[in-house]
């Protein structure tokens, strides 16, 4: 049976944070001491050792990482709170939030607390309103939606391609399909009310997927030829798994793994969005191309 090209995260990874490491000492040189906070409320063990993973990630980059657990008592209040206090602390220069926030709390008025120029997560309204305006140059671009873009064109060229984008989530699924039209792809989205998913994913050229459910997409509902990617993260019998049937191997030609996919080049992209927010914060704006004939934002038509 053919075996689909795995699509590893590693390597793009490791660029990402050599590049962030370099210009985080330039930055140090100049008297910038590059920090970010993240705040979660009733972090589980889970999230809080990938928090943990992330601080020692960030100490060999020179970045200084601030975790804070509100804890399982924390409201709507304390967190807005203290997202606008660290926006306001201009020795603090990521703020984002540990998502999944537990039910009962508001995630959309959350990230309304955090300073647009400060959302290393780029999941404020401004960052997606700049980024679905096509005007993603002057945005910080979703995390999640920038690593499975550059997973797929790690493969193929996105320009002209059918995308199907599964998931219409405000984390990544809308984001992404943005960010997709952006680079000239032709998007079709689906979600929890898609009728016959199979026909319209087997229409495709890409698929990507952000649901949260193991197993959503099946290998049968896929095609010979198809490049897949899985933003999906569930943890099923202690294992973290994405959303893709595991045996779409067999099926497609290429497929990101879970883990070492999505996750893993979306923890390398948060830190190069915090570049992105000390330019922001400076004054450095970049000149907002809008997309263009290359499907490369940023490079002129
Ligand atoms: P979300 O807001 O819960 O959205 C889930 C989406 O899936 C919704 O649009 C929903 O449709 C759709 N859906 C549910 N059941 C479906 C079905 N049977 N068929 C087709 N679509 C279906 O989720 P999210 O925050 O966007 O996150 C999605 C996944 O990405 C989660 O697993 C999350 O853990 C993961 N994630 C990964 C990373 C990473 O770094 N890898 C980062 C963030 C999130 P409706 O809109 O119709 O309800």
């Amino acid at each position: 049976m053919p075996h689909a090209t795995i699509l590893e995260a590693g390597s793009l990874a490791t660029d990402i944070k050599k590049e962030v490491a370099a210009q985080v000492a330039r930055l140090r040189q100049a008297g910038v001491e590059p920090k970010m906070a993240v705040v979660a409320v009733a972090a589980t063990p889970a999230s809080l050792s990938y928090l943990e993973s992330q601080r020692r990630v960030a100490d060999k980059l020179g970045i200084a990482l601030e975790i804070t657990d509100l804890g399982n008592n924390a409201d709507q209040g304390r967190l807005e709170a203290e997202l606008r206090r660290l926006s306001a602390d201009s020795a603090v220069h990521g703020v984002m939030i540990q998502l999944p926030l537990p039910q009962g709390l508001d995630t959309e008025a959350a990230l309304d607390c955090i300073d647009p120029s400060k959302d290393v997560d780029g999941l404020t309204a401004a960052n997606c309103g700049l980024v679905a305006s096509n005007h993603e140059n002057e945005a910080i671009p979703a995390a999640t939606p920038q690593a499975c873009i550059m997973l797929a064109e790690s493969y193929v060229p996105l320009a002209g391609k059918q995308v199907a984008v599964v998931g219409r989530g405000r984390t990544v699924g809308r984001p992404l399909v943005s960010m997709l039209l952006n680079r000239h792809a032709t998007v079709t989205v689906c979600h929890s009310r898609t009728t016959n998913l199979a026909a319209v994913l087997k229409s495709c050229e890409v698929v990507m997927v952000a649901v949260g459910k193991p197993g959503v997409v099946s290998a049968a509902e896929l095609a010979a030829g198809q490049v897949v990617i899985d933003a999906g993260i569930s943890v099923m019998d202690g294992k973290v798994v994405g959303d893709v049937d595991p045996a779409a191997v067999e099926t497609v030609a290429a497929i990101s793994p879970v883990p070492g996919g999505v996750g893993t080049l979306t923890s390398a992209i948060i830190f190069r969005n915090l570049l992105r927010a000390i330019e922001l914060q400076s004054g450095l704006t970049a000149s907002c191309p809008r997309a263009t004939d290359s499907g490369k934002p940023g490079e002129p038509n």
